[in-house]
């Protein structure tokens, strides 16, 4: 019986290492059509929704479909995919892939899901350097942004993007003028 979370994310790792692949389809001339997803195969139903209940235990959130094949001699696929950008950016933090070749494309694709962030984030640059420089915390520039609970650790990656220098949580400014009211 698997319960840790360690365990959990090992042996997603080797499910994946074995049966994952990571998608992307770059299009340059096309960005809006930019497709990515984390997805595995298998003809076991029951490891597909052992893969994605580990997952889910996990915080990364899954698309499961079945796939039905041309001869009916052969069984059903069911595919588990990690489709969205959150989930595949958790999923890179949190599994310790041991495939070289996956570790990388996935690193690559991070960077790319990152990369697409920092350009929209750009257009926010202005007023979120002035609410840092006027002493609001990462969790009250998202709130006032209208970014949903949890945005945080966004914001403070993007401003450390943008070379200022923003403390680990429980170090960070935790609490400014507005949280307190
Ligand atoms: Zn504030």
């Amino acid at each position: 019986m698997i319960t840790s979370k360690s365990s959990k994310a090992a042996w997603i790792a080797a499910f994946f290492d074995g049966e994952g692949c990571v998608y992307i389809r770059n299009n340059p001339t096309l960005r809006k059509h930019t497709m990515y997803r984390l997805t595995v195969s298998n003809t076991e139903p029951i490891l597909a929704a052992t893969y994605a209940s580990f997952l889910y235990d996990l915080g990364v959130e899954t698309v499961t479909y079945c796939r039905e094949r041309q001869s009916p001699k052969h069984k059903p696929i069911t595919v588990v995919d990690v489709r969205k950008a959150e989930a595949i950016v958790r999923f890179a933090r949190l599994i310790p892939l041991q495939s070289e070749l996956k570790r990388n494309k996935l690193s690559e694709l991070v960077a790319w899901i990152n990369r697409d962030r920092f350009e929209t984030w750009n257009s926010r640059k202005d007023q979120m350097l002035n609410l840092w420089s006027a002493g609001h915390s990462a969790r009250c520039i998202g709130r006032q942004l209208g970014l949903k609970a949890g945005s945080h650790t966004m914001v403070g990656r993007v401003l450390s993007g943008w070379g200022i220098e923003v403390m680990p949580y429980g170090r960070a400014r935790v609490q400014c003028r507005c949280s307190i009211s």
